[in-house]
C-alpha cells in the first residue's frame, strides 16, 4: 500500500541505488534516482559477487544476464608468498549450481543493473550533485548543486561512503585509518592461465596480494594489500606509479611477479574502517548500502550487503502501512547481520597477515569467507 502514489527519490546510482530502485519499481513504484556523475560508469576493477548477492540479481530477472558476463569462482586458496604452498583451500562450488560465486568487471554489473532498472521504468538523472540533505521533518529535502530543491516523498540514501543522507541522520563520524593501504589494477592473463577459476590470495608479513580471472579469464583483476603507518585521504582514484606496487612485493612468489610486470596503471587508497551508522531511517528518510555500513573489502560483501539491503528494504516499504515502519523492520532485519559481517571482514584483514606458524593455521581455518553467508 504504502508504495502506490508515492514519489520515491534514491540518492545514488551505484549497486545499492540501482537495485532498490528496481526492486520497488517491479513492486509497483514510482522511482527517480538522483546521481552526481554525468555517465554511469565504474572503475576499472573486479568485484566478487557470492551465492547470496547472486540470489538477490536472479530475482530481479538478472541472474541469466549476470552468467553471461561473468566468471564462475569455483575455488579460494590462501598461499603462502614465498612457497606458494596452500595455507588454506575453500570449496566455492560446495553447495552447487543454484548457489555459484562469481568474479565480474564493475563496469559489467553496473551496466547490467542500469539497464534493469530503465526496463522497470526508473527514471535516472545523471550529472545532478545533492549539496545538502534536511531530514528534520517528515517532508525529506534535497538541495543540487545548481540550487534546485527537490521534496520527497519518501528518500533513500545509497550515496555510498561519504554520504550525505547518513550524516544528515547521525551527524559526522570521523572514519579510523585502519593502517592498510590497497593498490588495485586489471592485467591481461596470461595464455596458460585462461581457464582460472581461482580466487587466490597470497600471504606476506604486513601484505597480501589477491588475484582473480574476469570476464572470459582474459583479463586478471588485482588488489594488493600492504601496512603502512600514515595515509591522507580516503577514496579510489588515487593514481600511483606501478613501480611502487612492485617493490613493495618484489619477494612475493614468480606468478605474482609475472602479474605485476605487466601493470601498467594502478589506483592506490588508503583502508579506512567507518562506524556502521546507528540511525538508519528518520522522517521518511532511509540509507542503504555503504551508507549505512561502509564494509572493509577483506571479505567481498561490501557490494553483496548492498545487493541484500535493496530487497529487504523493497520488501518492508510493500509490507508496512507507513515508510518509517517500513524502514523499523529494515533495519531491525539487518542491523546483526551487516554489523557481524563488518566485524569479519576486519578480522580477515589481520588473519591475512599473520605470520607463519601454528597460529596462522589455526585462524585461517576458521576464516570467515563470502560462500559461507548463506542466502537470506
Ligand atoms: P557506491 O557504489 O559508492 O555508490 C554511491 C553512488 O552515489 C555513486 O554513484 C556516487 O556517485 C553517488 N553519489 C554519492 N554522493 C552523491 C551526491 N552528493 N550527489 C549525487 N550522487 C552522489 N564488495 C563486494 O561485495 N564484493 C567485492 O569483491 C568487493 N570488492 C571491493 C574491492 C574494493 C577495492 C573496494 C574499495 C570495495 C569492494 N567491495 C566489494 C565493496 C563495494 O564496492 C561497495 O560496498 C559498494 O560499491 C557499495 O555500493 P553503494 O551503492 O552503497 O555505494
Amino acid at each position: 500500500m504504502l508504495l502506490i502514489g508515492q514519489k520515491i527519490s534514491v540518492l545514488g546510482a551505484g549497486i545499492g541505488g540501482l537495485t532498490v530502485a528496481t526492486a520497488l519499481a517491479h513492486r509497483g513504484a514510482q522511482v527517480t534516482i538522483y546521481e552526481q556523475a554525468s555517465e554511469i560508469k565504474e572503475v576499472g576493477a573486479g568485484i566478487q559477487i557470492s551465492p547470496n548477492g547472486f540470489a538477490v540479481l536472479r530475482a530481479l530477472g538478472m541472474g541469466d544476464a549476470l552468467r553471461s558476463i561473468a566468471r564462475r569462482g569455483r575455488r579460494v586458496e590462501l598461499l603462502d608468498f614465498r612457497r606458494g604452498g596452500p595455507v588454506f583451500s575453500l570449496d566455492l562450488d560446495v553447495n552447487g549450481d543454484g548457489f555459484p560465486y562469481y568474479f565480474v568487471h564493475r563496469a559489467d554489473l553496473i551496466y547490467l543493473l542500469e539497464e534493469a532498472a530503465r526496463a522497470a521504468g526508473v527514471e535516472i538523472i545523471l550529472g545532478q550533485r545533492v549539496e545538502a540533505v534536511d531530514v528534520s521533518s517528515a517532508t525529506p529535502r534535497l538541495k543540487l548543486d545548481d540550487g534546485t530543491e527537490i521534496s520527497c516523498d519518501v528518500l533513500l540514501g545509497a550515496d555510498g561512503l561519504h554520504s550525505k543522507v547518513r550524516a544528515a541522520l547521525n551527524g559526522e563520524a570521523p572514519p579510523r585509518f585502519t593502517g592498510q593501504v590497497a593498490w588495485r589494477a586489471i592485467v591481461p592473463s596470461a595464455e596458460n592461465s585462461r581457464n582460472e577459476t581461482t580466487v587466490k590470495v597470497y600471504m606476506g608479513p604486513g601484505c597480501h596480494f589477491v588475484c582473480y580471472p574476469l570476464r572470459d579469464g582474459s583479463m586478471t583483476n588485482i588488489v594488493a594489500v600492504q601496512e603502512r603507518d600514515l595515509w591522507a585521504d580516503e577514496g579510489w582514484n588515487h593514481a600511483d606509479n606501478p613501480d611502487n606496487l612492485r617493490t613493495a612485493f618484489a619477494g612475493f612468489r614468480p606468478e605474482v611477479q609475472a602479474l605485476l610486470a605487466k601493470i601498467e596503471d594502478t589506483q592506490l587508497w588508503g583502508l579506512f574502517r567507518h562506524p556502521v551508522a546507528p540511525i538508519w531511517h528518520k522522517n521518511n528518510a532511509a540509507i542503504l548500502g555503504d551508507a549505512a555500513h561502509p564494509t572493509l573489502p577483506f571479505l567481498a560483501q561490501g557490494a553483496v550487503m548492498a545487493l541484500e539491503d535493496a530487497w529487504v528494504l523493497a520488501d518492508a516499504m510493500i509490507m508496512a502501512e507507513t515508510a518509517d515502519q517500513a524502514f523499523a523492520l529494515y533495519q531491525n532485519t539487518r542491523f546483526s547481520r551487516v554489523s557481524r559481517i563488518i566485524e569479519a571482514a576486519s578480522q580477515n584483514a589481520r588473519n591475512y597477515h599473520l605470520r607463519p606458524g601454528p597460529f596462522r593455521t589455526l585462524a585461517h581455518g576458521a576464516l570467515k569467507l563470502g560462500s559461507h553467508i548463506a542466502p537470506q
